[in-house]
């Protein structure tokens, strides 16, 4: 069935880049147009039966032939719009697709606008909005946690959990305004328990789909990971050594990395974006003071925090102060003590460099945050791993003791940093939300709920509790697109597709 009267042509791959490139057509005329413009060596596309491929040649002019291509043919229902269409694959070249493509507009076709074939998949029924959403994610995909994601998305995972909590509600609600219809009579057909248990366990339900969003848009941006410490600790270094390559100014002069920079980078499947921020550390410069309180602001934001800081250089003080702006209750940090080279080649930090380092925390600071070491520990301590493990111990976070110029340790953080988003993820059986407007829609609902158990709790009537039901289902509806008619918020959501979709 067609649902649109026009037929519309793209490129589905990108010209160029590879031996082969795919132009689509769909709509009333996709059979049509593509016979004027190829020439099957047998028979034609309009006689051609369903879902099959075959050889023919583009012509530019009766006489000269473009190029051979192969013609694949679906018909309505079953093709990715659910159109009648038609796929062609011709050599990849600019020049022969652009020309292709020029003969079908000529031959009646229109150029498809951003995400129109995935629009007219929906329009037609073939995918829910979230799904038809899941298809530019999954093209986006740059991780295997990404990608199962967006796939599980794609495969209608997350659709069917909101259906059958759609489905739970809209019983529950027409039991309600059945009621209405008996008001006179005072009965009530929605047993409240039953009802109370029911809206207990929706909520909960799309509390934790809404929860689940922190992760899943984490790990469809990549996790926010901050690396903090005062000037000169090497965390360029270690932006630089975790991304394999020298993206960040690496320098001497402390107070270089005035603004952050922002880095991504796939470790064991899991996309991490790394934040490399201004030094810590206290400062009088108006402009260098902004960058730091900046700084505390992406620690604050961050998933991760990586706090580094000179093991040399009396590390509580300067740990202390990125601590104090780190959530525990939803973030993680850890610490890593670097340049233990130097401390195990058997030369620390003299005494005095120790105490001059850019004027850290004063001891009386150092000691009140949570009693670490005194500075002379950080030379009494020994080893660098007994250091760690000494700091591990006074702060409660995990701690490492690195050199960002050894590739072992930056191994070491990095297998940290991946078992930690492992721990995360899980086996990635559950659905994650990784969508903004669907976590939006989430929470619309989650609110809406909320209403409906205060209104049982207070004993509200079946009309009021039962519009704050309607207004949940309506939210969870928006994720599907099952209560969406407006032209304007479709046309947003595809706009954001790329041409060929
Ligand atoms: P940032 O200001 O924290 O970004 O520090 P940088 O990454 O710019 O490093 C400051 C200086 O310390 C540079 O000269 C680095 O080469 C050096 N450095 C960084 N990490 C290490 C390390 O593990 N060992 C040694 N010996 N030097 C390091």
């Amino acid at each position: 069935m067609n649902f649109y009267d026009d037929t519309i042509a793209a490129p589905a791959t990108i010209p160029g880049t590879g031996a082969i490139s795919i132009i689509r057509l769909s709509g009333p005329s996709a059979f049509a147009i593509a016979d004027k413009v190829v020439k099957l060596h047998s028979g034609s596309v309009a006689e051609a039966k369903a879902n099959t491929i075959h050889f023919g040649t583009i012509f530019q002019s009766p006489s000269e032939p473009l190029d051979d291509v192969l013609v694949s043919v679906f018909k309505a229902p079953h093709s990715y719009t659910g159109e009648d269409s038609v796929e062609i694959s011709c050599h990849a070249s600019s020049y022969i697709v652009q020309t292709a493509l020029s003969l079908l507009l000529n031959a009646g076709a229109r150029m498809a606008m951003p995400g129109e074939f995935t629009r007219r998949a929906f329009t037609s029924g073939k995918m829910d909005l979230a799904q038809a959403e899941s298809v530019a994610d999954l093209i986006a995909a740059s991780s295997e946690s990404a990608h199962r994601a967006a796939f599980n998305q794609l495969r209608g995972g997350f659709s069917s959990e909101l259906k059958e909590l759609r489905a739970e509600l809209l019983e529950a609600t027409s039991l309600m305004e059945l009621e209405l219809d008996f008001s006179e009579e005072d009965v009530e057909f929605a047993d409240r328990d039953k009802l109370s248990g029911l809206i207990a366990e929706a909520f909960a339900k799309v509390s934790s789909l809404a929860d689940s969003f922190r992760l899943g848009n984490a790990i469809r941006n990549g996790v926010p990971t901050a690396i903090a410490g005062p000037a000169n600790a090497g965390k360029s270094t270690l932006l630089n050594a975790l991304l394999g390559e020298d993206r960040a100014i690496v320098s001497d002069i402390p107070g270089t990395t005035r603004d952050t920079v922002e880095e991504t980078v796939n470790l064991d499947g899991v996309l991490f974006r790394f934040i490399d921020t201004a030094g810590i550390r206290e400062s009088s410069d108006t402009i260098e003071k902004a960058g730091i309180e900046r700084s505390f602001r992406k620690v604050r934001e961050a998933d991760i925090v990586l706090a580094i800081a000179d093991i040399c250089k009396s590390p509580l003080a300067d740990l202390s102060m990125i601590i104090s702006h780190v959530d525990p209750s939803h973030q993680k940090l850890f610490i890593l003590l670097n340049k233990s080279d130097i401390l195990s080649a058997g030369s620390p930090a003299p005494v005095s460099d120790v105490l001059s380092a850019g004027s850290p925390a004063p001891v009386s600071d150092v000691l009140s945050a949570g009693s670490p070491a005194p500075v002379s520990d950080v030379l009494s301590a020994g080893s660098p791993a007994a250091l760690a493990k000494d700091i591990e111990t006074k702060t409660g976070f995990k701690t490492l003791a690195i050199s960002a110029l050894n590739p072992a340790d930056i191994k070491a953080v990095k297998a940290l940093l991946s078992s930690e988003m492992k721990d995360r993820i899980g086996e990635g059986g559950q659905t994650l939300v990784t969508n903004l407007r669907h976590y939006k829609a989430l929470k619309e609902a989650q609110e809406a709920l909320g209403r409906v158990r205060e209104g049982l709790d207070a004993g509200r009537t079946s009309d009021l509790v039962a519009q704050d039901l309607r207004d949940a289902i309506s939210a969870l509806g928006e994720i599907t697109g099952m209560d969406i008619s407006e032209n304007e918020i479709l046309g947003n959501i595809f706009s954001h597709f790329c041409i060929g979709k």
